[in-house]
Formats: C-alpha cells, structure tokens, sequence
C-alpha cells in the first residue's frame, strides 16, 4: 500500500498504519475504487467540485494510474510509456490520497467502510465503483497454455511487445476494435498475424461493403483475416504451439492474443449484496441499489445497456460526482444521465475508420442508407438519414469532410437532397463551401469526441495562456483518452501536428528528397570537367586519380554501406533493441546521404565501365530505391490510399534484393583494382 499523496486525515493515517478502523468522520471522504480513466476522472471530479471532502482513490494494479485506452497506440510503438501517465493530479493536492496496487476485497455497507485483501480498512462518507471489465477468456481447451493472452492492462501490452519480437506467428481471436488495433500493432515485417473474425469485423457492425473495404485495408497492412474462423482448440506442451478452428484447419502458432469481449467486474458489488445484472445496476445518478455506493463505467449497467467505451465513463463520472457533491437540493435539480453513444474510432493509423451515430439498417421505412465508394482509393463511405437528417455514417478511408459530419450527426442537421446525390456521385457533402478550417468551425463544434470538449471551450484555454498541447491537455481533458484529435488542437494552437505516426519523418523526408536529386544528377549530367588551371579542380583532380585518395574514400564508403546495414540488422536480430526503430530509420537515411557524397568524392560520379559500371549502377540504384522508400515512409501515414501505401513495399522489395548484389560486386572492385 503506497500513499503517493499526503493529505489524509489523522484517524486515516493511523488507520493506513495500524488498520484500526474510525467510521466517525469529521469530514466527508469520498472513496473511488478502480484507478482506470474512469476512476481517475472521478477522482478528478470530486476535487472540482466538492471544498473540503477527502478525496481517496484506490486501484489493485501496480504503479501510477495510465491510460487504457492508449495501450494500443502503445504497442503499436507510436507511444513512449510516460505518454500513458494518466495522473489524478499534476501536483499534489492536499485533499487527495492515492493507494495503488491494493485490491478491495470487501465492503462493510453497514459500517461504511471497505477492507483491502491485507485486511486494512478505509472509511467512506460516499463511495464509487470504477471496477471496470475483465477480459473474458473463452472456455476452450488448452486456453490456459502460455503464450496465450489478453490484452487488457500495461503489463499485458508489456508481455505483447516481449511476445511480438520471438514470435513467428500470432493469431488474434476477436474482430473487434480491440481485436483490429491489436493485430495491425502487431504486425511486423518479419512476422504472421492472423485473425479470426468469427462473427464479421467490428462485432458485425458494418455493411458487407464496409467490411469488405476494412478487410482490405488489414490485408494492405499484410494482416491475415480469417473471416468466420472460430478458435476451437489450442494445443502446446507448455507454450502454445498450434490451434485449432471449428472448420478442422490447424495453424501453427507461438503466440495466441485473445480480444474476445470483456466482462464487468462485479464481485465487490455482488459480495456485499448491491442489485446486480451483467453489471452493477445504476439509477439516472449512477446510484446504486445503496443510496451511499455509486458505479460508474465499464461495471456499470444503465437501463440493460453496459458501455465498453471510455466516453460514456467520463459523461457517468461528471453526473456521479455532482451527485455526490451536491447538497439535497441541489442534487435534485441536477440532469440524470441518459446513457450515451456507442460510436467506434479506430486508432490504427493507416485505417481511418469510424460508425458513429444510428447505423442500425432497422426496418424503419423512413431510413435511407447512401453508400459512395472509390476502391482504388479504398474508400467507402455510407450516410444514415432519416427523415431528411443524418443520424449516423460508416466510414472506412480518409475523409476530409469527417469533422463536419460528425458534428452534423451530432446536431440532426438536415441534409438536402442535391447534397445526397452530390454524395452518392463525388462521395463529398458539402464541397468546398463546407470544406472548412477547424478555425472556421463554430465554437460549439466538438472537437475531442471522447471527453465531450468543443473548440469554444479549447479557445477560451487558449486565450487564458495554455499555448502548449500539454497545458490545452491539462486543462481540458481535451486528446488525453484516445488522442485523435490532438492534430485539431495543434491546428488551434498554430503549431505542427503531433507526430502520430513516425518519428522523423520530416527529416527522413528532406534526406531522401535531397538524395534523390543527388542520384538524378548522376545519372542525366555529363561528369564534371577537370581543369589544371582552378585550384578547386586541382583538389578534385587529387581526390578523383591520386590512388592514396582513392584508397581512402573507397574505404569511407565500404564503412558507409556495412554501417547502413545495422538497420538491417536492427529489425532482424531481436536482440539488438536499443532505440527506437524511426531513430534508427532516420540514421540510416543519413548515412545513406552520406556515402551518395563520399560517392562523389571517390568517382567523381563518373559511371565507368564493366565491372565498375555495373557497381556504380547497382549502388545509384539501392541508394535511388531507399531514397524512394524514404519518401514513402514520411508521407505514409496521409496517404489512406491502400495502393498508394503498397509502394512502399514494393519498392523495399527491390531495395533488398539491390543491397543482395552490391557485396559481391564491391568484392570483385577490390579485387580488380588490387590484382589487375
Ligand atoms: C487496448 C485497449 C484500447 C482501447 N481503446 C479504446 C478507444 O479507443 N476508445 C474507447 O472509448 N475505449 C477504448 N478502450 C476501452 C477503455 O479503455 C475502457 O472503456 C475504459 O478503460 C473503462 O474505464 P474504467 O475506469 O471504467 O475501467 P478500467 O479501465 O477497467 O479500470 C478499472 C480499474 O479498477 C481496478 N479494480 C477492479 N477491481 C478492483 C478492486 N477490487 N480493488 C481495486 N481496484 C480494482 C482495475 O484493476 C482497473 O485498474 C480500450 C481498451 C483497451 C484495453
């Protein structure tokens, strides 16, 4: 038990060292257990609008509240773990106590108290269940084999990472969003991933036109989707080995990621005797069956509906903890929750995919469903609209107009029917006259979906001095949950987008571009005259024909291309794993510019003939097709284009296979120029 914030009151603090027990509480202390986004968002609640409670947050898992929902981001190597700190507090709070890793075993309704598996009590005035989900297991045979695991928590995705560099291949089991991000996470180029997608992609939420677009775009990413595939069996002495399907197909597998549901943690609600279903049942103030105990998000079971989501936790957590807060009368003029939206964004960063709103293809003789799709372009796009108004849309592909229409959704605009055809034939609604800046928008425009922050809100903290992305964050609450608005508020703020994708990529970008003029140069300029009489040529002339130069640039660059190699050597040797691959990336290209110069300095771009010919050919060529993968690379993540992204392996495909020839022709140049 660690107390990370001073601020306890006296009778807690005997308590947290001697576990005597004082329900006599002088003040009011509202207790949140669960220290997940939604707890910690509690807990931040309670401090805001509450002068003189105690605040005590308490969660089972080890260290510092993180980030849920970010975990994919994580694994897929597009965050650092400090970016998933997801703290209460930036300072200490004097009227907030943390407890991690402590799990609450009990609570005492009576006495109004809660008892930790160490037996150690903590009174409560009110408390909150943040308890969240655990991830569901299916009961299979050989499920309990190692190698097989969830992905739910930071040490999960820890153990993913670990799995991800000695696995041959990994087979996920579970289509949903989860179950998507975990396998493009995954995905390496020197690894299998497949996944089983039993009941269709994104738990049977899309259109078999959607599906078919999103499948592809997993395919472009070179993940395998097994459609209708269901895990039967897992076989393996100690680790997993193989697993079975229903349909008698086996797959070789050493690694197995289950991404088949959750399931409301309920055993403290059910073990001190709150109403419970597939969750805690809560009333319109997240109350629960008692009047001093709340639940809020993932455990929490509103009008028969549980939420996965980390949105209809954060709205939960603000009506709960103005209920707890308020006094009787206040309380009573305050507005109840009435449940939230389910909508889906994918965070997978070459996938811009979304549903929001209704996307139900109900009965209901009043729907339209307008479809537009472009697959060269991978793109498909389906409008809901009912009774002339948008109430929801499916979205698989960049859309630049993606922004307008979920706030169009959001509002019930009403949509015209030249606007639909000009939708179902140039699959934009509004055209360049709606085709606005985030600037443009209107202050109520929403632009972080999953905390509910409009610009109006994020200008006013802009106006009040927050000019950084992490103070907008702080303030806000704006990009701290799933973060795809963050290039929004970088748009707000007038500074560069956050690099979602790559580190680098602008620096790569420039090397490259610079590199290939290098090669063009070469390759379409006759080679440069050489005059006596300039002292300049006179350097030029000793670097080209003295041998002793000749010797010494010619080994530059040898030592140039073997340490271009590391790279290789970097994805391919696990157990070389300092750095982040992008700065190894990055590296690369610049050694790779590198020896284009020494290049210069040993040939004078002369291309040559035989031997040497067919050298300076290869080498124009490997350096001309990184350079291209270069280009590639920077830009990949603005370009949803799957056969634009395809380039990109194609042309690393012939990068490799050049990098093949360029020793053995290097081998005979040395020899040649040795012996002959
Ligand atoms: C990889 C991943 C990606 C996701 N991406 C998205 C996304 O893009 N968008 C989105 O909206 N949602 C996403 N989610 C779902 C989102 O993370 C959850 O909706 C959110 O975390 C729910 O928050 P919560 O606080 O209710 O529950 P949890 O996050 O589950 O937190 C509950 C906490 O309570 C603790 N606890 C439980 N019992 C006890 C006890 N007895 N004593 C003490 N502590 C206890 C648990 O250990 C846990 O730390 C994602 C989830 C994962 C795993």
């Amino acid at each position: 038990m660690t107390e990370t914030v001073s601020g306890l009151c006296e009778s807690q603090k005997q308590e947290n060292t001697t576990g005597a027990h004082t329900s006599d509480l002088s003040y009011p202390t509202f207790v949140v257990v669960g220290a997940g986004p939604v707890g910690v968002r509690c807990a931040q609640r309670l401090l805001d609008y509450s002068s003189d409670a105690q605040v005590v947050l308490v969660g089972d898992e080890e260290g510092e509240p993180y980030n849920r929902v970010r975990l994919s981001q994580y694994l897929a190597d597009h965050l650092e773990q400090s970016e998933l700190n997801n703290p209460v507090t930036h300072a200490p709070h004097p009227r907030l106590a943390e407890f991690h890793n402590r799990k609450i075993f009990e609570i005492d309704r009576q006495n109004k108290r809660i008892i930790d598996d160490q037996g150690q009590q903590l009174p409560y005035t009110k408390l909150i269940l943040a308890t969240g989900s655990i991830a569901a297991r299916p009961e299979i045979p050989g499920v309990h084999l190692d190698n097989i695991i969830s992905f739910r928590s930071l040490e999960d995705a820890q153990t993913l990472i670990e799995l991800r560099q000695t696995a041959n291949t990994i087979v996920i089991v579970g289509a949903g969003a989860l179950g998507l991000e975990t396998a493009a996470a995954l995905k390496t180029s020197n690894n299998r991933v497949v996944l089983l997608a039993r009941g269709g992609l994104l738990g049977n939420r899309l259109s078999d036109t959607a599906e078919s677009y999103l499948s592809a775009a997993l395919s472009a990413l070179q993940v395998e989707v097994l459609a209708g595939a269901q895990l039967e069996k897992c076989f393996g002495k100690d680790a997993v080995e193989r697993i079975a399907l229903s349909s008698g197909e086996t797959i070789d597998a050493d690694g197995v990621v289950l991404c088949t549901g959750i399931k409301p943690e309920t055993t403290l609600a059910e073990k001190c005797g709150l109403d419970t279903q597939r969750g805690v049942l809560v009333s319109p103030y997240l109350l629960t069956s008692d009047p001093d105990i709340y639940a809020v998000g993932e455990c929490a079971e509103y009008n028969e509906q549980l939420y996965q989501l980390v949105r209809p936790g954060f709205e939960q957590a603000e009506i709960c903890s103005r209920h707890v807060c308020a006094t009787t009368d206040q309380a009573r003029a305050l507005p109840p929750y009435q449940g939230s939206s389910n909508d889906i964004q994918l965070k997978i960063s070459h996938i811009p995919c979304f549903l929001i709103g209704s996307t139900n293809s109900s009965n209901d003789p009043n729907l339209r469903v307008l479809t537009f799709e472009n697959r060269f372009r991978g793109l498909c796009r389906e409008l809901y609209v009912c009774n002339g108004k948008l109430i929801g849309a499916v979205v698989v592909g960049a859309w630049e107009e993606s922004h307008s229409l979920k706030q169009a959704i959001a509002d019930g605009a009403d949509v015209s029917e030249r606007q639909l055809e000009s939708f179902c034939e140039q699959g934009n609604l509004w055209q360049e006259t709606r085709e606005q800046t985030l600037k443009q928008q209107p202050d109520s425009y929403l632009v972080c979906q999953c905390n509910g922050v409009s610009k109006g809100e994020l200008c006013t903290a802009i106006a009040g001095g927050k000019r950084k992305l992490q103070d907008l964050e702080i303030e806000t609450n704006a990009g701290s949950a799933c973060g795809s608005c963050r290039p929004l508020m970088a748009e707000l703020l007038d500074i560069p987008a956050p690099n979602l994708v790559m580190r680098h990529a602008r620096g790569i970008l420039v090397i490259s571009i610079l590199s290939l003029v290098l090669i063009a140069i070469a390759a379409f300029s006759p080679p440069p005259p050489v005059s006596d009489s300039v002292q300049v040529s006179w350097y030029l002339k000793k670097l080209w024909y003295d041998n002793f130069w000749k010797q010494v640039s010619g080994y530059t660059l040898l030592a140039l291309c073997v340490m271009t190699a590391s790279l290789s050597l970097r994805k391919r040797w696990q157990k070389i794993k300092a750095g982040h691959l992008d700065h190894w990336r990055y590296i690369h290209s610049l050694i790779g510019f590198a020896a284009l110069l020494v290049l210069v300095v040993h040939t004078g771009f002369r291309l040559g003939e035989n031997l040497n010919l067919a050298l300076m050919l290869v080498f124009l060529a490997a350096t001309c097709t990184g350079s291209l993968v270069g280009v590639f690379m920077a830009r990949n993540h603005h370009w949803t284009d799957i056969k634009l992204r395809e380039h990109r392996k194609w042309w690393s495909r012939v990068h490799y296979a050049l990098l093949w020839a360029l020793p053995v022709l290097l081998f005979y140049h040395i020899l040649a120029v040795y012996y002959f």
